[in-house]
């Protein structure tokens, strides 16, 4: 399985420098790094994992989202959905399996459903960055951490009082 986690980290119990410094940056997540695990583990009986890519994963209060890159959907899915009914039995929540397409927008639709209120691009001195506007409400760190993944780079979420913008 590829994944922001090095091959050697998603396989033992502690990280390398590398993996640590993406830690410390908030590149990865705690959470992020014990799906990766769980996933590598399932590598031996579920072998389609093994060439599987992850871009990131997810995890809310209340369920957990796998973001896959194209083509590595149905890996993360499983035959008739085995892996994502083990990572429910591992974790205890739902799982929901997303790709990241050629349209991120549309991922974030299909993630944040009526959450999202804008996306545009804003351009500053310090560079180009994704600025992300969603209800006031919504869960910003799941919005932050989707949209880092499919626009790879520096996002910004601005939760908005969406009656009040009327
Ligand atoms: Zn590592």
């Amino acid at each position: 399985m590829i994944s922001k986690l090095c091959g050697v980290c998603a396989k033992s119990e502690i990280l390398c420098e590398a993996c640590s410094k993406k830690l410390e940056k908030g590149e990865l997540t705690e959470s992020e790094v014990r799906i990766v695990r769980f996933l590598s583990s399932l590598e031996e009986k579920v072998r389609s994992l093994k060439n599987a890519k992850l871009e990131t994963a997810v995890e809310t209060p209340e369920e957990i989202l796998i973001i896959a890159a194209e083509g590595s959907g149905s890996k993360f899915v499983g035959r008739g959905g085995s892996v994502v009914r083990l990572l429910t039995k591992k974790f205890g929540k739902p799982v929901r399996v997303f790709e990241t397409s050629e349209d991120p927008r549309r991922l974030l639709e299909e993630i944040l459903g009526p959450n999202l209120v804008t996306v545009g691009k804003v351009y500053s001195p310090e560079g180009e960055f994704v600025r992300i506007r969603v209800r006031k409400g919504a869960p910003a760190d799941l919005a932050r951490a989707v949209a880092e993944a499919v626009y790879r780079g520096k996002v910004e979420v601005v939760p908005v009082d969406n009656l009040r913008r009327r």
